[in-house]
């Protein structure tokens, strides 16, 4: 039976060579390598080939291919999820159908904003691409010099745009997909307006591959802002953090962009692993916010906002102090802090992630209620809370005790402090994960926390689009 298996699967690889051309099926060691570990090494899996099809037709090839011989297909973009998405198991029988070399961009409609491309073009180029048009696209993350638009797609990425654009699914009308028979849907519509029955784009958006392959997209584009400003608010708690963004929305409206949080230990975290960014102010404060406006009128027309809103904050005593930026260079130190957050926690040695949504209200007492539980369950633990606060986004994460063995203490505290950290976040009507999706990683969590009805419908969704189970198995569903 294994012998029968194995020449199944030595016969798919063989008449992938012929579908795609022997140069895009990589099965050397050496080639194979970078594709099958997560960016972030939690996971490394095994594949009986990677597959680099460079046509939507030769992803249909290959996915009839892999129906026929009931081959498992891990879709795979830039390899940046952080949730184990992308890697296959260890067996070795799934193959990684990488769509890097579908990296073209089909067409930019200035009248309609939207630009059509193809699954394997990077997010950055998707943004150059826009600007050289005038034009915003506006879906932004760390990760964008190397994520892929059909990435963003699959996780329904977030990033730092959310608050005024939305997330990827908000960002796109159109999609292109290969079923798991290798049939091409052709749903590359680009249209604000189209109720004719029930919603395909949005099942797949989000999917995380388990569902078919998207091969192209037609994506939204936005006017492109004349000028954006950051400011930097110091403020005492989140919950002056939440009431000072409420009257940032009243003076800012829609130019409002950006609106993240950073607890004080976040950036001493980063003075001590890179000293060139500097504490932004004098005195020490609990919370900072960082603040940007994208205006379409003018700079000095987002500075006058600016002003106007800390003038206010500041006589009320809602906010402690605020610095606008002075220059370009100077908002893009301001972000710098706020990107180099990750960076210095990985810095200080291994930690405990969360990615946690609360309603927006909610996120002042869910963090005080939360740090409360975990410093009882756990003394000395270090939070490390950053994120998105304009999306009730958090980067709820917790560091061992300065000086001690991180390794014993996530061996003893990983899996309690989660429980505490999403059974607060479940209370609180939440998500255990708000932008990185469910991958291999929190597929427990998904039905530790999702009802039977819902764990039902998706379920039957799967199986009646993906009968034999050959998209990306094991992850999002168990
Ligand atoms: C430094 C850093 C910062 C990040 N910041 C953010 C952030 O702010 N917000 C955020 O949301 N995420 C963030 N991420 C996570 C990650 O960048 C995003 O999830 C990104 O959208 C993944 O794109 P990718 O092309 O790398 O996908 P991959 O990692 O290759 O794949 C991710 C998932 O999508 C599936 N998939 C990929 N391509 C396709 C396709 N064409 N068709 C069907 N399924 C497919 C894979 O099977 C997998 O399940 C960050 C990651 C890093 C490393």
């Amino acid at each position: 039976m294994t012998d029968t298996i194995s020449s199944d699967r030595d016969a798919f690889v063989t008449a992938c060579r012929d579908a795609i051309g022997a140069a895009h099926v990589l099965t050397e060691p050496n080639d194979t390598a970078p594709f099958l570990t997560d960016w972030r090494r939690r996971y490394t899996g095994a594949a009986c080939a990677v597959l680099r099809p460079g046509t939507t037709q030769e992803v249909a090839a290959v996915l009839k291919l892999a129906y026929e011989h009931r081959v498992a297909i891990v879709p795979q973009g830039g390899n940046t999820g952080l949730a184990g998405g992308a890697t296959p198991d260890v067996t070795g029988r799934q193959a990684v159908l990488s769509v890097a070399r579908l990296n073209r961009v089909r067409a930019l409609d200035p009248h309609n904003n939207t630009i059509t491309v193809e699954a394997g073009v990077i997010l950055a180029e998707v943004q150059r691409h826009a600007r050289q048009a005038d034009r915003l696209f506006p879906l932004s993350l760390a990760a964008e010099g190397s994520c892929t638009i059909g990435g963003n797609l699959a996780t329904n990425a977030g990033g730092t745009g959310v608050l005024r654009y939305g997330n990827t699914r908000e960002l796109c009308l159109g999609l292109e997909v290969v079923t798991p028979r290798g049939e091409i849907w052709d749903g590359l519509r680009a249209l604000r307006k189209d109720n004719t029955g029930y919603d395909l784009r949005d099942l797949y958006i989000g999917a995380e591959g388990t569902l078919g392959v998207i091969t192209a997209a037609v994506m939204k584009l936005h006017p492109l802002p004349a000028a954006r400003v950051t400011a930097l608010a110091a403020l005492a708690s989140p919950h002056a953090a939440l009431e000072f963004l409420t009257l940032a929305q009243q003076c800012a409206g829609p130019l409002l962009t950006g609106y993240e949080i950073m607890s004080d230990f976040c950036l001493r975290l980063v003075g001590k692993h890179y000293p060139q960014l500097r504490y932004p102010f004098d005195q020490p404060h609990a919370q900072i916010v960082l603040l940007e406006l994208s205006d379409t009128e003018s700079e000095a027309h987002a500075r006058t906002l600016f002003e106007r809103m800390t003038e206010q904050a500041l006589e009320s005593g809602l906010v402690e102090d605020a610095v606008v930026a002075e220059s370009l260079a100077q908002s893009r130190a301001f972000w710098d802090l706020r990107e180099h957050i990750p960076l210095a926690q990985a810095e200080e040695g291994l930690n405990i992630k969360h990615d946690i949504a609360v309603p927006i209200s909610r996120i002042g007492t869910f963090i005080e209620e939360t740090d409360a539980a975990i410093a009882a369950a756990a003394p000395g633990a270090r939070m490390v809370t950053f994120g998105h606060l304009g999306d009730g986004n958090l980067h709820y994460n917790v560091q061992a005790p300065e000086g001690g063995d991180a390794r014993a203490f996530l061996a003893q505290y990983q899996a309690p402090l989660n429980r505490i950290v999403y059974d607060n976040v479940h209370r609180h009507q939440g998500t255990f994960s708000a932008e990185h999706g469910v991958g291999q990683l929190k597929v427990g969590e998904l039905t530790h926390y999702k009802s039977d009805v819902e764990m039902n419908l998706m379920r039957a969704i799967k199986a009646a689009l993906d009968p034999h189970g050959l998209m990306n198995p094991g992850k999002v569903l168990p």
